[in-house]
This record gives C-alpha cells, structure tokens and sequence, in this order.
C-alpha cells in the first residue's frame, strides 16, 4: 500500500499507529474472542474500554471534576438543538457570533427555539476574520453565549477564548478539540463531532459543566436531554461502541507524545510553513486575516481558477488527496488535523512550489 496523505476536512485522516493498532485488535480484542464492534456495551470489556477513554481525554484536557463528558451521537449538527433545549431555562435570549458556514448553521438551528442575538458578525469580511472583541455587543441576560472556535470551511479560528462573564459560553470545537490545550473551566459547554479530530464519524462529545444539566425543557425529547445520558454515563441507549473506543485509541496516541502542549507545537510549525509557501508565492493567496488563521484548516486559491482542475489532478498523482475546497467557496483546502504528519505538509508544500514553477 503506497503512502497517501488525505486532507479531507471530515472524515479525516487518524494516525496511523492509532489504525495499526485497531487492526491488531479488530477481531480479537484482547483475548476477548470478539471485535469491540460485537460487544455489549454493558459487559466488563467495553465498560473498561469506556472509562479508560474517558480518564485517558480528563487527563489530556485536564477536565475539571465538575465536568461531565458525555459520549453521544447526532453530529455536532445534534449539538446545534441540545444546546438550546437544555440551557435556555427560563430565559428567552440567547447570544451568537456569526463567523462563517458553521455558526450560521448553528443560529439557524437556535432561531427555532429563541431570539438569537447576534452580538458580533464578520459577513462585512465575508468571513474573513473574527470581529475585535471590543466590538461585541454581550447581553447579560443571554441563557449563554455561542462560538465556533474554528469555522471548518472558511479556515477562520480564534486563538483566545471570549470573555463572557457568568454567562456560560459554549463552543463547536467540532475542528479544533485537542489540536492545543485549552482551560476547560472557561466553558458551560465544549462539544465536537469525532470525525475530524477525535477518531470516526458516529461519535460526538460534549464536555459539560454539571450545573448546566436538568433544566431542559419539559418538552425535550429524552435523547435530546443531557441529563439523561450524564445520569446512565452515556448508556442510556446503545452508544457508538466502536468510536468510543477508537477515540480511546486517539486519546492514548496524544497521551504518548506527549499531551495537547506538544501537538500544540506540532501544529503550529506545520500550518505556519504552509502559510509561509503560501504568502511567498504570487500564485497562491489566502484570503483569512493573518491574525485569524486557522491552524487545521487552511483554505487557498491559485492565481488562475482556471487551472484548479489540474491541480487536483497533478496533486492526486503525488498521493495528496481531497485538496479540493468546499463547494461554497471553491479553490482548494488542506485540512490539516492532528493525524496529518508533518512530512505531509511538507510534501504538500513541495508540489506546490513546483506547480507554480510549472504553470505560474
Ligand atoms: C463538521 C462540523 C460540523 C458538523 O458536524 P456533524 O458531526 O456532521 O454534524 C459542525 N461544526 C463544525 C465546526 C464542523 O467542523
């Protein structure tokens, strides 16, 4: 099998010693005689698989003891109603910051339960930074406030955390959890789908403080009720057992080199040299703010739109794939998540120095 680097935005790549080490258990899970996708999520071997992961993601994160951490299902897009349904309370009033596709859909979403005030918008931009936060306009009788620290397609992140007071703040880190470390206790709510930084599609996680549990509204469906799944530790129904336990796997991997600092480093040096290749050639452009650039997923343009079919295609024959950028904006986008070795990035970089020589 020839080596590929896959820089799909979602589903991602995982790390290959996270893949290797699946493979060794898939039909024999530790003497068990059985794959973990034929186990009972209730017998002693997925219990233990379960906890492992969890205390394995407390320690990376250093989750506070007042935290829960549910392992749920729905896609963040799930994520986008619970939130709502289980934290407006009595309030009627929820605060939003509209900073590209995602939080779009995420104020759609919310618009169905409350008055959505959107307290700051980069639309002006088109997306292309994160409005100052001295601009903001925070209302304190807001049930919380909603950010998505890295909008996915438009390759925008914020490299601080808000500062919204008591209301709670609560985040789709869907694309940036566990890239860097991040304190935790600043959050009412952190949830991500697992399909782009965490392990396969199927899982979501949601990190939450206790004191924001038991006050959905009567009329929530109970799958749709935080308190329902932190009460049966994530067993209410059936869980994604399979995820669950490759997120283990994901979990162990980062634990190994050496927790969320050091893939913090990692990260940085990778889309700081992309950035780089890509500021230093008139025949690629990045359209996000310096300041505001994400580090997973880095949006780009070439100077002749007309040339993005060939560039697909040159870049594919090289073993880099799903370069392709988002239908909404066109041009190309590398995702680079966790699991995309640096030697990926710098085989990206490499082609495209070339293809520009070629075709520049
Ligand atoms: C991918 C993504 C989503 C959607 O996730 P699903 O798990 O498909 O629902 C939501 N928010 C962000 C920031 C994403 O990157």
């Amino acid at each position: 099998m020839s080596r590929i680097f896959n820089f799909s935005a979602g589903p991602a790549m995982l790390p290959e010693a996270v893949l290797q080490k699946a493979a060794s258990e898939m039909q024999d899970w530790h003497g068990s005689g059985m794959s973990v996708m034929e186990m009972s999520h209730r017998g002693k071997d997925f219990m233990s698989i379960a906890e492992r992961a969890e205390s394995a993601l407390r320690r990376l994160m250093q989750i506070p003891d007042n935290y829960k951490v549910l392992f749920l299902q729905g896609g963040a897009s799930c994520q986008f109603a619970m939130v709502p349904l289980n934290l407006l309370g009595n309030k009627t009033q929820a605060d939003y910051i509209h900073t590209g596709a995602w939080s779009k859909k995420a104020i759609a979403e919310a618009k169905r339960y409350c008055e959505v005030n959107i307290v700051a918008n980069s639309e002006a931009s088109q997306f292309s930074d994160i409005p100052d936060f001295s601009t903001w306009q925070l209302n304190s009788d807001a049930a919380y406030l909603h950010y998505t620290p890295n909008e996915t397609i438009g390759g925008v992140e914020f490299h601080w955390i808000p500062d919204c007071a008591d209301v709670p703040l609560v985040a789709d880190m869907s694309s940036t959890i566990l890239s860097r470390p991040v304190d935790v206790s600043r959050f009412g709510i952190i949830y991500a789908g697992a399909q782009k930084n965490i392990g396969p599609a199927g899982l979501t996680l949601v990190i939450i403080r206790e004191d924001l549990m038991g006050n959905a509204r009567d009329t929530t469906p109970a799958m749709f009720d935080y308190a329902t799944h932190a009460k049966n530790g994530s067993m209410y129904n059936t869980p994604p057992t399979y995820s669950w336990y490759l997120a283990g796997l994901v979990f162990d991997w980062l634990l190994e080199l050496g927790g969320l600092s050091a893939m913090a480093a990692i990260n940085q040096r990778k889309a700081e040299k992309l950035y780089h290749a890509i500021d230093n050639n008139d025949f690629y452009q990045n359209p996000v703010a310096v300041k505001d650039r994400s580090w997973m997923n880095v949006p780009f343009t070439l100077a002749d739109a007309a040339l993005d079919k060939v560039f697909l295609e040159e870049a594919e024959k090289q073993n880099l794939k799903t370069l392709k950028g988002h239908r909404s904006v066109g041009g190309m986008r590398a995702s680079i998540y966790n699991a995309m070795p640096e030697a990926g990035v710098d085989s990206l970089i490499d082609f495209m120095q070339q293809f520009a020589a070629k075709h520049g």
